[in-house]
This record gives C-alpha cells, sequence and structure tokens, in this order.
C-alpha cells in the first residue's frame, strides 16, 4: 500500500487531519516555477543543469544526471552497466516494485534474498550465498533511509566482479562508514516524488564517478541522441544530433527542477527536524508494546525518511490493518513501506514464490507501518500522533 497524499485528501473532510508524507513546499519554489513559466523555458535547460550541479556537489560525486524518476534512473542504470536477458541481478523483496520491475524492463532476472528482521536490510551473507555465475549485479535498498553495510556490499562486488546500483530513494541525506550515500558505488538513484525527502513532484537523479555511465544515462534518457556525434559536420550555428540508441523519454523539466533548487537548500535543516521528530517517538513509544525502529549502527547516518512501527496482534491487542484504520479514524495518516514484492500476484505467479520463502519479509511485511515524519509537521501534531499510538497500543 503506497499511499500518497491525493488519496487521502477525498476521503477526509477534516481541515486537521495529518496527511502521510504531505510535502512542504514554500514560497521560493512557487516563485522559481513562475519564472520557469514565464521565461517560456519549461524543458530541460538552465535550472536542470543548476539543480545537478547543486546536487553533485551536496553528494560530492564526480556526475549527477536528473531524470524524471528514480524508477527511470534505475533503468538506465541497468542499461549503462550492459545488463541483459541472462543476467542475474540480486535484490530485496522488502522494497518498493519498481526496484525489481527495471530488472525485468532490462531483461535481466531477479534474485531475491531475504532481508535482516530489525533492519529490514538486504542480508550481505545472503547476497553471497545466492551469487552463481550469471551475477553481474547487486541492488541493495536503503529502505527508511537506513544505509546497508555498504562496506561489504563493495567487498562482495570486487570480489565477485559486480556492478552495484544502489536504490536510494529513501536515503539522500544518508552516510556509511564516512562516505556519502551516491558516491559509493557504480550508480546510485534519488527520488524526488512527492513523498520523499527532497521534492520536484516526479523526479529523480543518479549519481556516479564514472563519466562513461553518465554520459550514457544522459543520451540514454533523451531518446538515445548525441549532440556530439555529427557535430564535427557542421561549422554553423546548427547542429545535427544522430540516434546512437533506441532510447527513452527520461528528462527532468525546468519547472521540475525549480522546485528542487529551493527543496535542497532545505535538505539539511529539514534533516534535522526528522531526527528530532524521530527522537520524541522513540522515547513516547519506549514502553509500548509495539516494535520501533533498530537503533542507528555507529558510523552511520541515516536519512531518517520514514519512522517504522511493527503492530504485532498477540501483542499489541489489534493488528496492524486495524491500527492504520483507528489512526485513520483519528486524523493520522498512515503508511505500509512495504508488502513484500514477493507477495504481489505477478511476481508469485512469474516466479513461483511462495508466501514462506522470504519469512523475514514476510514478517515485516505483515507488521510494518510508516507514521507520519514530515519536517512539515508542528509540535502539535507530532504530539497528536504521539497520543494517537499511544492511545491505541496499550
Ligand atoms: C519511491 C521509490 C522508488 C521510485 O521512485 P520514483 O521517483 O517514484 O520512480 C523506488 N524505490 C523505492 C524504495 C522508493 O521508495
Amino acid at each position: 500500500m503506497e499511499t500518497s497524499p491525493h488519496h487521502h485528501d477525498q476521503n477526509n473532510a477534516q481541515d486537521d487531519y495529518i496527511v502521510f508524507g504531505a510535502p512542504q513546499i514554500e514560497d521560493d519554489e512557487v516563485a522559481e516555477v513562475v519564472d520557469s513559466l514565464r521565461s517560456g523555458w519549461l524543458g530541460t535547460g538552465p535550472k536542470v543543469a543548476a539543480f545537478e550541479e547543486q546536487f553533485r556537489r551536496y553528494i560530492g560525486c564526480d556526475h549527477a544526471v536528473a531524470l524524471n524518476s528514480c524508477t527511470a534512473g534505475l533503468h538506465l542504470s541497468m542499461l549503462a552497466a550492459g545488463l541483459k536477458p541472462g543476467d542475474e541481478v540480486i535484490t530485496t523483496p522488502m522494497t518498493f516494485c519498481a526496484t525489481v520491475n527495471t530488472i525485468l524492463h532490462v531483461g535481466a532476472t531477479p534474485v531475491l534474498v531475504d532481508c535482516d528482521r530489525a533492519t529490514c536490510l538486504i542480508d550481505p551473507q545472503r547476497i553471497e550465498d545466492a551469487i552463481s555465475p550469471r551475477t553481474r549485479a547487486i541492488v541493495p535498498v536503503h529502505l527508511c533511509g537506513r544505509p546497508c553495510n555498504m562496506d561489504a556490499m563493495m567487498d562482495i562486488a570486487r570480489r565477485h566482479d559486480l556492478i552495484v546500483i544502489e536504490d536510494a530513494a529513501h536515503a539522500i541525506e544518508a552516510a556509511y562508514n564516512g562516505r556519502k550515500v551516491g558516491n559509493i558505488s557504480h550508480f546510485t538513484c534519488f527520488s524526488f516524488y512527492v513523498t520523499k525527502n527532497v521534492i520536484t513532484g516526479e523526479g529523480g537523479m543518479v549519481t556516479t564517478n564514472n563519466p562513461d555511465f553518465a554520459a550514457r544515462i544522459k543520451m540514454y534518457g533523451l531518446h538515445g541522441m548525441s549532440h556530439d556525434a555529427w557535430a564535427r559536420y557542421s561549422d554553423n550555428g546548427y547542429k545535427h544530433y544522430a540516434v546512437l540508441f533506441p532510447g527513452f523519454k527520461y528528462n527532468m523539466m525546468d519547472i521540475q527542477a525549480a522546485i528542487g533548487i529551493h527543496q535542497l537548500k532545505r535538505v539539511e535543516p529539514n534533516w534535522q527536524r526528522r531526527q528530532q521528530i524521530w527522537a520524541l517517538y522513540n522515547e513516547a513509544f519506549a514502553d509500548l508494546p509495539v516494535g520501533l525502529p533498530a537503533p542507528v549502527e555507529p558510523n552511520t547516518r541515516h536519512a531518517h525518511h520514514l519512522y517504522t512501527l511493527f503492530i504485532d496482534e498477540e501483542r499489541c491487542g489489534l493488528a496492524r490493518d486495524q491500527f492504520i484504520h483507528e489512526l485513520h479514524k483519528r486524523g493520522i495518516g498512515a503508511g505500509v513501506h512495504y508488502v513484500s514484492v514477493h507477495l504481489h500476484p505477478y511476481y508469485q505467479q512469474t516466479f513461483g514464490y511462495q508466501p514462506s520463502d522470504f519469512p523475514n519479509a514476510r514478517w515485516i511485511s505483515e507488521r510494518t507501518v510508516s507514521i507520519p515524519l514530515s519536517p512539515r509537521l508542528t509540535d502539535e501534531e507530532v504530539a497528536r500522533v504521539i497520543e494517537g499510538v499511544r492511545g491505541l497500543a496499550r
């Protein structure tokens, strides 16, 4: 159940409903979008270039390519990595479907391995056990903003000559052992979807330190057109393009980048506010019969994208879905991140998964609930969420 803010509004006449993942849009974004509209430059232009450069500097990597979604970024990273039918890609079932769908889009075969029950992250030992002669890549997902063990990941990748493509949709601010997510592996894909930590409405970014990968993603994301290839034939102002690949239409618009430029300026204060709310929740829920997020591991920076409770019917007296329904009745929106990939019909029918195949991912699927963690939340709203949860889980 990927809850979208647009849907909640329709079932809720309440003015004070706390919408899950409500975006924080300020006057600067509004003015910048208006500026784009008035300038006449709506498509990919100077604001996309500026947003890419600012994002690249924030991450501290060599290249950042803006696209119209993180899903597009995952897809193009897999293409740029040269993945093709017959190749196996190891990833986690505890993720959003796009992680696995993009593996299928390049014709490769997803190989799921179970996650850890406490951290909800892919387990490096299980990755190692799943490696076959056909394995070409690993796609770790920094779920909820908690960084995966990237030291273990890169060590496995080096020993087995694998490409690492990180799904960092939740993890713009995350770091592992002193290195920022986005500056560690071959490709890192970020999302600017409305509920994420930095938003552009729809949007995504791929970071890499490999200039060839960056150039390929840029070209594949705009019809496979190159402006350089034929430039040498033209000595006047007009430059022909040459199509070098049957590419996709995945470019970001300046209207989107206009929002992102100002969102990115607030990325750190917003992270601090979420960290503060996170600490308040930890304290307020410590004595309840519910599971809380695992502590942040030493030498890591958690992006604090989602705060998840684990609601066990036997301990808590009500099932997770009832819990969400009761929160909703109290004017509090919640989300489920996620129902494991292997429990969805398409993947069951296509790959023959049984619910028992990934016991930890299944355990989490049945119990996890994400409560509001937007930097937009006022102290009063945070108090209301705490009161709502405490009233239900006794
Ligand atoms: C949101 C999300 C995506 C997809 O991002 P889009 O920008 O909407 O394409 C991929 N993976 C995870 C884990 C996500 O949460």
